[in-house]
């Protein structure tokens, strides 16, 4: 399917959809895109995914270098209800948005079931030892594991290497795993990287996912925004982003 801001994902036949700078994947619920990192005959996808959401495109909008960081993962997801909703629009299809957090901790399952190496890097060194043990009480094959505050970068190539992991989540944060993924992947052709942000605090309990009612009702930035308002600056394209997008001019 193409049209002017719509055409075929070439990773598989995945609709996607532009916005600004960014083709999103249009994946009607998160079991497909699970199925394309690992497929039902337990094939890992080589290559990297990454979450969407406005503060991106508009990061994007902005930086020539941050779209063309984000067009070198093949999987783009809608993570962003801002984005989700103009996808629905213009495909007139119910897109799905996916959660990077959640997205992950299902990825770990799947690798758990169809036992695939697992090396994490990122966050701080004991929310990844907490990290790596409620993974492996869940079955999931962790081989190895490096915190997001490393300074030999060549020692961690090796390490995963010699690990023999498939499936690598990053959480260091953006720009900084999106970079990392960049240049590792270069390294490990076979691997599916996927930069999973703060995935891991919130997993550990470090950091609080907002209440059910927030996520339903897609305030889940707002209530991000309200107990880290540090972030306040980050998010600040946001408004931008709407009036662009109410007035379809994203
Ligand atoms: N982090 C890291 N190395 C760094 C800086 C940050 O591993 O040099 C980790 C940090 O410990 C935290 C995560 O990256 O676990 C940052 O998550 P944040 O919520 O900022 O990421 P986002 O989801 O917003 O991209």
């Amino acid at each position: 399917m193409t049209s002017s801001n719509t055409s075929t994902n070439t990773a598989e036949s995945i609709v996607s959809v532009q916005i600004g700078p960014v083709k999103v994947g249009a994946f009607m619920h998160q079991q497909q895109l699970l199925e394309t990192i690992i497929s039902p005959d337990g094939q890992v996808f080589a290559g990297a995914a990454i979450a969407i959401n406005p503060e991106k495109v508009m990061a994007a909008r902005h930086d020539p270098k941050v779209a063309a960081m984000l067009s070198q993962a093949e999987l783009r997801y809608a993570d962003g209800i801002g984005v989700v909703m103009l996808m629905r629009r213009r495909l007139k299809q119910p897109v799905q948005r996916i959660p990077g957090c959640e997205l992950w901790q299902s990825l770990m399952l799947r690798c758990a079931a169809y036992q695939v190496p697992v090396y994490l890097v990122g966050a701080r060194s004991e929310v990844l030892a907490q990290t790596k043990v409620k993974l492996v009480h869940q079955g999931v094959p962790v081989v190895g594991a490096t915190d997001g505050y490393f300074n030999d970068e060549q020692q961690l190539l090796a390490e995963i290497r010699q690990s023999g992991a498939k499936v690598i989540p990053v959480a260091m944060g953006s720009p900084r795993q999106e970079q990392l993924i960049a240049r590792l992947r270069q390294q490990l052709p076979d691997c599916f990287f996927m930069g999973v942000g703060g995935s891991f605090d919130v997993f550990t309990g470090q950091v609080k996912r907002a209440p059910a009612l927030w996520c339903r009702l897609h305030l889940e930035w707002l209530y991000r925004l309200l107990s880290q308002p540090s972030r306040i600056g980050r998010q600040g394209r946001l408004v931008q982003y709407l009036w662009l997008a109410i007035w379809e001019r994203i």
